[in-house]
């Protein structure tokens, strides 16, 4: 087990649904040293890319993005949501649906924080479905920017985010991904990452595992 996974393993508390409680330390209070020892794992999975802005959301993606940053020495910026969009032809807005809140949000990043120069790593503390990563890529794509990678603290494996994600094509590398989770034993399965081959099984998401995503911009 990894650094992640063995803190999941102590302090995470699995809850009826499918949802994975780590708010003692991931994104409610949050471990500063756990997160540093996270960036310091993404800057290793992406050595070599060139990378000169980091990207996530609000809330829960900010404090991993923001201690990850110090390791590659580049800016974070964070897409905001809001209920109420201001259309002004400055921002780049994609709609994403909501895994845990079951409703649809507005993602928003103002165009001049990312332009066709800007090279960028994505990072998020969960992926399930996949639907707030979908809603960051389209956001860059927009810009004409350059998708490096995407670092995400826990994927939930036996959701579809994570295979659409890799049969895009992206470099997604998650430091835990939880196969398995059981609300009554608490128990937390992790997939075995170094029998992992690259790309993955071209497996087709579920139906009601599908996300609606829409950039307007
Ligand atoms: P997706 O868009 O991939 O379906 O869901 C990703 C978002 O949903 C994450 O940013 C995270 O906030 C939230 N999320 C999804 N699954 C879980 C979970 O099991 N536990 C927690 N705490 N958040 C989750």
């Amino acid at each position: 087990m990894n650094f992640l996974e063995e803190r999941i393993v102590k302090d995470g508390v699995v809850k009826e649904g499918n949802v994975l409680k780590v708010d003692s330390f991931l994104n409610h209070q949050m471990d500063i040293k756990l997160l540093d020892q996270m960036g310091a794992e993404f800057k290793r999975r992406f050595a070599g890319r060139p990378i000169n802005k980091i990207l996530t959301i609000e809330a829960s993606g900010i404090g991993i993005a923001c201690v990850a940053a110090q390791h590659f020495d580049v800016p974070v910026v964070f897409a905001k949501k809001s209920q109420s969009i201001n259309l002004d032809g400055e921002m780049y807005v994609a709609e994403v649906e909501s895994f845990t809140h079951k409703c649809i949000n507005h993602v928003i990043v103002a165009k001049k924080f990312l332009t066709p120069d800007d090279h960028v790593l994505i990072i998020d503390d969960f992926l399930a479905n996949g639907c707030a990563l979908q809603g960051l890529i389209q956001i860059v794509q927009s810009a004409g920017a350059t998708v490096e990678g995407i670092g995400i603290a826990i994927e939930k494996g036996f959701q579809s985010g994570g295979r659409i994600i890799r049969n895009l094509g992206f470099q997604l590398e998650s430091l835990a991904i939880v196969d398995g989770m059981n609300a009554e034993t608490g128990e937390v399965q992790f997939r075995d990452q170094s029998k992992m081959t690259a790309g993955c099984g071209c497996v087709e998401p579920k139906e009601g595992e599908i996300c609606r995503s829409a950039t307007l911009d």
